[in-house]
């Protein structure tokens, strides 16, 4: 196991107050990493500051060759990287070897081609004698900081637009699950050149903290709660740092009286609970029309009774703990608070599963109203509320009368019907029939709180480079 930072070329331990690494699937600690000194987290920035003159010089080709290299490596060792996410994650192996590692390849294979591809207005006599042109240039150093959920798929989405625009980059995974970032440590320095991703480990009110406020970082990119974006923001307003928010989500589901119930709820059983429900995009709020809805809850009830979780032989099981007992428990408060509720029914699941690790069993809250917590509030965890509606129009309002704006799902077989319900929705994304499905071709990002940064796709690319006008003067 990789247990050391990456600081320019050096691979070395932080100084500072261990952290307890958990396996969330028995409570057990893996090892104990400490976090980086003040002094390391300088180091870290300065060897990125170092390696951007010559990195932001190199060309898209170049960069292009290292993101391949790059992919092929995490590729050949899918099954090392899988163990060990699975391990700190409490992930089932098979989600993270089947659905997360191909993705996380793709990503940067996506951005080595993307970075060769980049458009902008044509050069050309705008005033006449002068040409103008747009360039497209890296920010300079980036202060990359991820959340637990998805460790290795943060760092991609993070690294792999940054670097290829030619930015150099240091990296803070979350202080619980730091594992495979340290893995990546290992695979980036035996093929970037040094300086160009660092990676030093921390707790966010510390070295994350330090990051965020460091003169010498020109960009904070970051996933994670409300609550830390805004403290982002607060810190980038004293050096006017750019600034790329990924925050948190609470995505509605309009199930329309015409919908296929059967794929509704196939759907909501996999895209709710995927990933123990910690997902910014799950499809947790669902607004249900009153004529399907006691059919729909019934059927959902029991598809998710049958979700398989915490079998002793891992590849049985679809989704894993909680990340923490943390976690878990602030998942079991929201539950018994809903469940203080008359008009609202637990129809499944809601307690603790298991006296190891940090399990709780796949819930539906049925009966829940628009103005309950359950509905507004996010739980990242595996709990959906199901909310009747009479009217289209209750049901669009209510899916956008929230603080949050990241993704959505409208079902219906009437695709006249999905396409107006999708154009009035407040989403950074909405899918139609389905759920919670990505592609590095198009972009992943919110509106309102959950943000404005923009994962994947070229607008990545764009929100990770500074458009630059250059004009002749033809003399
Ligand atoms: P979090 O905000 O607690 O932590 C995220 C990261 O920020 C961690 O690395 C943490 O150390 C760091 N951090 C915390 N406080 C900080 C501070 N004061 N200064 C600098 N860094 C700080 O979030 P989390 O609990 O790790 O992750 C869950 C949250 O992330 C949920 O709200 C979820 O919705 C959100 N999320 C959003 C997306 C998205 O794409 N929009 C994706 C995954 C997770």
């Amino acid at each position: 196991m990789d247990t050391q930072m990456l600081i320019g070329s050096r691979f070395e331990k932080g100084t500072e107050t261990d952290e307890h690494i958990l396996n969330p699937k028995t409570g057990e600690t893996v090892i104990d990493l400490p976090e980086a000194s003040l002094s390391q987290i300088d180091a870290a920035v300065d060897a990125a500051e170092k390696t951007f003159v010559s990195w932001s010089q190199t060309t898209p080709s170049e960069r292009s060759g290292y993101l391949l290299k790059i992919a092929d490596a995490i590729e050949k060792d899918a099954a090392g990287f899988a163990t060990l996410e699975a391990l700190n994650c409490g992930k089932p192996i098979n989600a993270v070897l089947n659905d997360e590692i191909p993705a996380i390849v793709d990503c940067y294979r996506f951005f080595a081609g993307a970075v060769r591809n980049l458009h902008a207005p044509a050069a050309g006599e705008y005033l006449p004698g002068h040409t103008s042109m747009i360039r497209r240039d890296p920010i300079g150093v980036v202060g990359s900081i991820a959340p637990w959920n998805y460790p290795l798929m943060m760092m991609a989405w993070k690294l792999a637009p940054a670097i290829a625009g030619g930015n150099t980059v240091v990296f803070k995974p979350s202080e619980q699950t730091p594992l495979t970032a340290l893995k990546m440590a290992k695979l980036l320095s035996d093929i970037l050149p040094e300086g160009v991703v660092n990676v030093i480990l921390g707790r966010g009110e510390s070295v994350g903290n330090a990051l965020i406020n460091h003169p010498k970082i020109g960009m904070i990119s970051i996933t994670g709660d409300i609550a830390t974006g805004k403290k982002v923001l607060q810190a980038a307003a004293k050096t006017v740092k750019r600034t790329h928010l990924e925050l948190g989500g609470k995505a509605p589901v309009i199930v329309f009286d015409d919908a296929d119930i059967d794929a509704v709820v196939s759907g909501i059983r996999t895209f709710g609970y995927y990933n123990a429900g910690q997902d910014c995009t799950a499809a947790c709020r669902i607004y249900a029309d009153a004529r399907v809805y006691d059919n729909f809850v019934a059927d959902l009830s029991s598809a998710v009774s049958s979700i398989r979780f915490n079998q002793a032989d891992d590849t049985e099981n679809e989704i894993g703990p909680l990340i923490s007992r943390r976690q878990r428990d602030r998942v079991e408060s929201f539950v018994a608070r809903a469940s203080e509720h008359k008009h609202m029914e637990i129809t499944t699941g809601g307690a603790v599963s298991g006296d190891r690790g940090f399990f709780f069993t796949p819930t539906v809250i049925a009966g829940a109203l628009q103005d309950d917590e359950i509905v507004r509030r996010e739980v990242f965890g595996p709990v959906v509320s199901v909310t009747r509606f009479s009217q289209a129009d209750d049901a669009i309002a209510w899916a956008n009368d929230s603080d949050y704006g990241l993704a959505s799902s409208v079902w219906t077989r009437d695709i006249g019907r999905g396409m107006k319900t999708a154009a009035r929705l407040q989403y950074g994304c909405t899918w139609i029939n389905t759920h919670f499905m990505l592609v590095n071709e198009m972009p992943h990002g919110g509106l309102k709180q959950s943000g404005y940064g923009k994962d994947m796709s070229v607008y990545a690319l764009e929100d990770y480079t500074a458009v630059r006008h250059v004009m002749i003067n033809h003399g």
